[in-house]
């Protein structure tokens, strides 16, 4: 343990984990191996570095407070598989870490005022990735896991499952952090399709889409596409305009892309 006490700071999201039996339950979830090359974001004080360090793999981190920096390097600079890179993880350079397509192993107990943006930004990066294994607020974990027809069915769901199969695996309550964050917390596995299964000739109008499409989950697409799409053209991708946003799945967005795709509007609206 290092001299130095760090006093939690809400503004860098800092729940520290302090329960060893969820740090070991993570750990195996993840399960390391040697010369298997990591990424964790916001490592802290090392909670799970220290585990992962153990497994003999390389392992880069990504920390924004400065003030965690000595701490860290106090505890693992010796190890020659271990990398610190302080920044913010929403502006990092994936093409830095110089690794093989899908095979960077991502990891985190993630800041959760920035999970979000944080998750796009590693879709952006998808093909590096193999896998990606997250604490976050549980709310989040079941919106990623959600399936169509219900409230938690939405951009962030249709998103990750684009590019991502989603497990939940378990949950972590409040008491596991220090300090206890005021919301239950769980963890996911995703991992990046090798083959996308549902494949849009353009990601961008898929997200725009689908943007467009919940930025008023209770009115019909017809009514909320209308800027980007006639009604003759959602019935074209083979969607009843008459639905809510909610009660389409992944297949039916994706032709809703490609028909826009092909519209002379796709420029206009990308
Ligand atoms: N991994 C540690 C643990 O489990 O105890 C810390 C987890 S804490 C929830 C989130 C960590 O992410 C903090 O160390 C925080 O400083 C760091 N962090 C916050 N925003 C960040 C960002 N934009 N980029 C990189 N790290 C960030």
């Amino acid at each position: 343990m290092s001299e130095y006490q760090h006093r939690a700071r809400k503004r860098f999201g800092q729940n520290f984990l302090h329960d060893a039996g969820v740090i070991d339950r993570i750990l195996r979830a993840i399960h390391a191996r040697p010369g298997e090359h990591l990424l964790e974001i916001g490592p802290g004080q090392g909670a799970l570095t220290e585990g992962l360090l153990g497994s003999d793999a390389q392992l880069d981190v990504i920390e924004l407070d400065l003030d965690l920096i000595p701490i860290l390097q106090d505890k693992f600079g010796s190890n020659p598989n271990f990398r610190l890179n302080q920044g913010d993880a929403l502006k990092f350079d994936f093409a830095r870490l110089d690794a093989a397509p899908r095979s960077l192993r991502v990891v985190g107990n993630l800041p959760y005022n920035i999970s979000t943006p944080l998750i796009f930004h590693l879709l952006n990066n998808a093909a590096l990735i193999r896998d990606m294994h997250f604490m976050l607020q549980k709310e989040v974990v079941e919106r990623m896991a959600a399936a169509p027809g219900g409230g938690d069915w939405g951009r962030l769901s249709i998103m990750v499952q684009y590019h991502c199969r989603v497990e939940h695996l378990f949950n972590v309550g409040p008491g596991a952090f220090n300090p206890p964050p005021k919301v239950d917390s769980a963890i996911v596995r995703l991992v990046p399709h090798e083959v996308l299964p549902f494949a849009a000739k353009d990601h961008k109008l898929l997200e725009r889409v689908v943007r467009e499409a919940f930025n008023q989950r209770r009115k019909t697409l017809r009514n909320t596409l209308k800027g980007l799409l006639s009604t003759d053209q959602i019935a074209a991708a083979e969607v009843d305009g008459s639905l809510r946003p909610e009660q389409l799945d992944l297949a039916a967005f994706v032709r809703l892309a490609d028909i826009l795709a092909e519209s002379p509007n796709a420029a206009a609206s990308s």
